[in-house]
């Protein structure tokens, strides 16, 4: 398949695909679908070798948020039935955090509710991170807290955070129709403050929304021009409680197509399976190794992911590894990338050029769910609830259950 041979070739390179060629993806068949899969794999052989990279979310407050994203568990309104608690202490955090280290974690990722941050739980936040670093000297930390102020990002940096999330989660055009209290500029400008201030960058999207295959290229275009050094591809989970609970947009082959769209743009950088891979790859999520270099361990902000030891088992039967606390995720040139942005930072001219480096933040994988109303419905099971698929988070953070991982 032409198509194919061209993605190839050009990943190999590092070369990023044309818009047509990203959108002739996600148009392939499922007749087509192991090619596609194997195309992928080349590309993430090629950059990422078998390795995959394990991060652990600690959410650190849980639901009761004044913000009405419609794909989130934790919105305004929300009648999902999550726990819902304020601030975890510092050591009931570091414990969290320490279990899913223990669990071949690499990256821990400090996630809270709400609009932003106030500086006192800036303060917050340094407490926990220097807790977690005490016992894990080695463990990358990735801050999630929302929309951050003038110098916020500045002061995480200063106290220990390695990497800053928060996540365009769709296009431009879309964005207006599942969130009114922010704006898609109000996430683009915080991932390039946290970009500024010489945090790595993590900023990816949420697929399953009803949106087109034209946003989803819009928004992966647009995080490659940020610059994310990691693309966490979330999967919508439809919360029975939420404005879009019966909608499911998806088919595990289609977020497959979706994965490998991601990887053939983003062909060098970290690209994360993230909050819906149990939900919606299922018995599939093994060949979603073949294309991501990333996964999280265990449980997810306010749902329940497999047994942490079913993802161990995986990577092992799939043919991979759990990247190691020594072993650099990014390919030396994007790794260079990011050590002189942090350099220039430290010299006092970090200028963020939003098309070299980037970042996403925003509240990691809630799940959530909105539909722009005018999109087409995509594949998948329609008006239903499928409360035997998800499943609310009943242990870890917040409650006095062990985590699972
Ligand atoms: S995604 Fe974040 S800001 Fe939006 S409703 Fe959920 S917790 Fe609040």
């Amino acid at each position: 398949m032409d198509l194919l041979d061209t993605l190839t070739a050009k990943g190999l390179r590092g070369e990023v695909p044309t818009r047509e060629e990203a959108l002739a993806v996600l148009a392939t068949t499922d007749d087509e679908l192991l090619d596609v899969v194997a195309a992928a794999g080349k590309v993430r052989r090629r950059w990422f070798g078998r390795r995959v990279k394990l991060n652990y979310l600690v959410n650190l407050k849980s639901g009761l948020c004044p913000e009405d994203c419609s794909y989130c568990s934790q919105r305004l309104g929300s009648k999902a039935e999550i726990l819902k608690y304020t601030w975890l202490k510092p050591e009931q955090a570091a414990d969290a955090a320490r279990a899913g280290v223990a669990g071949g974690a690499k990256r821990v990722c400090l996630v809270a509710s709400g609009r932003g941050p106030t500086d006192r739980d800036i303060d917050r936040v340094t407490d926990t991170m220097a807790a977690i670093k005490e016992a894990d000297p080695a463990v990358e930390l990735c801050v999630c807290l929302g929309l951050l102020s003038d110098n916020q990002a500045e002061r995480l940096k200063a106290a220990g955070a390695d990497a800053y999330n928060h996540n365009l989660n769709t296009s431009e055009g879309t964005y207006g129709t599942i969130t009114s209290t922010h704006t898609y500029a109000d996430r683009v400008d915080t991932v390039q403050k946290a970009h500024g201030a010489g945090l790595s960058a993590c900023s990816g999207l949420i697929a399953g929304m009803g949106e087109s295959d034209e946003d989803l290229v819009d928004v992966v275009f647009a995080l490659r021009e940020l610059g994310s050094d990691s693309v966490p591809v979330n999967f919508l989970i439809p919360f029975e409680g939420t404005p879009l609970a019966k909608e499911w947009n998806l088919t595990p082959q289609r977020c497959l197509r979706i994965l490998a769209m991601v990887r053939f743009v983003n062909p060098d950088t970290e690209v994360r399976i993230a909050g819906g891979r149990e939900v919606h790859l299922r018995s599939m999520q093994p060949l979603g190794l073949h294309i991501a270099n990333s996964i999280f361990l265990g449980d997810y902000l306010t749902s329940e992911g497999q047994a942490g030891q079913a993802d161990l088992d995986m990577i092992k039967d799939a043919g991979f590894e759990v990247e190691g606390a020594g072993e650099a995720t990014l390919p030396r040139h994007r790794a260079d990338v990011a050590e002189a942005a942090q350099a220039a930072h430290a010299g006092g001219s970090c200028g963020t050029a939003a098309s070299a480096c980037g970042s996403g933040g925003g509240c990691g994988p809630c799940g959530g769910h909105a539909r722009a109303s005018d999109a087409p419905a995509l594949e998948g099971s329609g008006d239903e609830l499928r409360d035997d698929l998800v499943k609310v988070r009943r242990r870890g953070a917040g409650t006095e259950l062990a985590p699972n991982a």
